[in-house]
């Protein structure tokens, strides 16, 4: 259920009630349009990653510069986007529970919907939900191209699998899910053009398979916002899948070399404690209002500040060569990490010049299943 929202539209940034997310929107916009111009002289097109925004507004502005549809990681992700005006959407995962399936299949009525497979023995469970909602189910097969997480080897097996696919009365063979997600966040750029040419000759070998068995394949989708520009170098890779681009993260900004988007998400936090003459200082936001799965939250803009250590519901504030800020206080973090940052929020509070301009719901927020 939405928590009351923190802001009103018109508010100055510091009346914002604490912890809120905020989105500011002169940097947001950069990152959309940057994003658009960097794939429209390409053949490549954008299909977002909504497990990073999970928003029907957010998926519209991306539709608006030439996105062509969404990923989502789960089915009631995809409810919320198709119920919020969506019309194509790729779950970017497998799905074996019967159950999800049939909510999946029935989305059809809304949006074309799409899913990934990589076992054999999922076949028959996502034909007996195409067949129960009377349509042929699009099914990309996911390939493992090195990141050693879902995916079936590249090449025989994987052509196999889309075979399987292909001869189904209710399925659709859709073409490969081909995500390197252990590439992103490799530091060195070096490093990531290395697991990207290992992806792509995986890629390359199996489409030259598929060509001889005489399968179509209309998609090859993946790449993340730590490595896209490599994947488009290939030119294999028909559909760029990224998420955080739209607004980055302490972790994102650990990537040398990184794309240059700017970041446009942070946890607005107030000083709750600031106890005199301890030199330390207590902010309200702890590992509940940022994950620190990627590691601490950078304090933003102000130099000397440094958040050190997370509890649940405290931040502290080692001061250094800085003033000790005052109680009441607020400052902006960065979120080690955006994506489970945003599923803590009901509202994204977009700021521009300083005042709030919009509230948005975190619309899926929480879709765990
Ligand atoms: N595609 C898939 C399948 C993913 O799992 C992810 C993120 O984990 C992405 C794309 C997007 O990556 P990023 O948010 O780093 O751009
Ligand atoms: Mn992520």
């Amino acid at each position: 259920m939405l928590q009351r929202p923190p802001a009103e539209p018109g508010m100055r940034e510091d009346e914002v009630d604490t912890p809120a997310l905020i989105l500011d929107l002169d940097a947001f916009e950069v990152n959309l349009d940057a994003m658009a111009a960097r794939l429209a002289p390409t053949g490549a097109k954008l299909r977002a990653h909504a497990k990073t925004h999970k928003s029907p507004v957010i998926a519209g502005l991306q539709r608006r510069r030439g996105a062509v549809g969404q990923c989502v990681q789960k089915v009631g992700e995809a409810e919320i986007l198709a119920w919020g005006g969506v019309d194509d959407i790729l779950v970017s995962n497998e799905v074996v529970s019967p159950l999800k399936l049939r909510r999946l299949a029935a989305l059809n009525a809304l949006a074309r919907v799409q899913v990934c497979c990589d076992a054999p023995e999922a076949v028959p469970l996502l034909e007996e939900a195409a067949a129960a909602a009377g349509h042929r189910l699009g099914v990309l097969v996911e390939i493992d191209v090195g990141a050693g997480r879902c995916g079936v080897a590249p090449g025989p097996e994987a052509v196999a699998l889309a075979e399987r696919i292909a001869a189904s009365p209710h399925l659709r063979f859709g073409g490969l899910q081909a995500y390197h997600g252990g590439a992103q966040h490799r530091r060195r750029p070096e490093e990531r053009r290395a697991a990207i040419g290992g992806a792509a000759e995986a890629v390359r070998r199996t489409l030259e398979q598929l060509r001889q068995r005489g399968l179509d394949c209309p998609i090859v989708g993946g790449a993340g916002t730590g490595t896209f520009e490599l994947e488009l170098e290939t030119g294999l890779w028909t559909e760029i899948q990224a998420g955080s681009y739209v607004f980055m993260d302490a972790d994102y900004g650990r990537n040398e070399e990184a794309p240059g988007f700017r970041q446009s998400l942070f946890v607005l936090s107030q000083v709750m404690s600031a106890p005199r003459g301890t030199g330390r200082a207590v902010l309200d936001a702890g590992h509940k209002a940022l994950p620190t799965d990627s590691g601490l939250p950078l304090v933003w803009g102000r130099p000397g500040l440094r958040y050190v250590g997370a509890t649940d519901e405290h931040g502290a504030l080692a001061v250094e060569d800085a003033a000790v800020p005052a109680l009441g206080e607020k400052m902006r973090l960065v979120p080690g990490h955006c994506d489970p940052t945003v599923d803590r929020y009901d509202w994204y509070v977009g700021v521009r010049g300083g005042r709030v301009e919009c509230l948005w719901p975190v619309a899926a927020r929480g879709a765990m299943a």
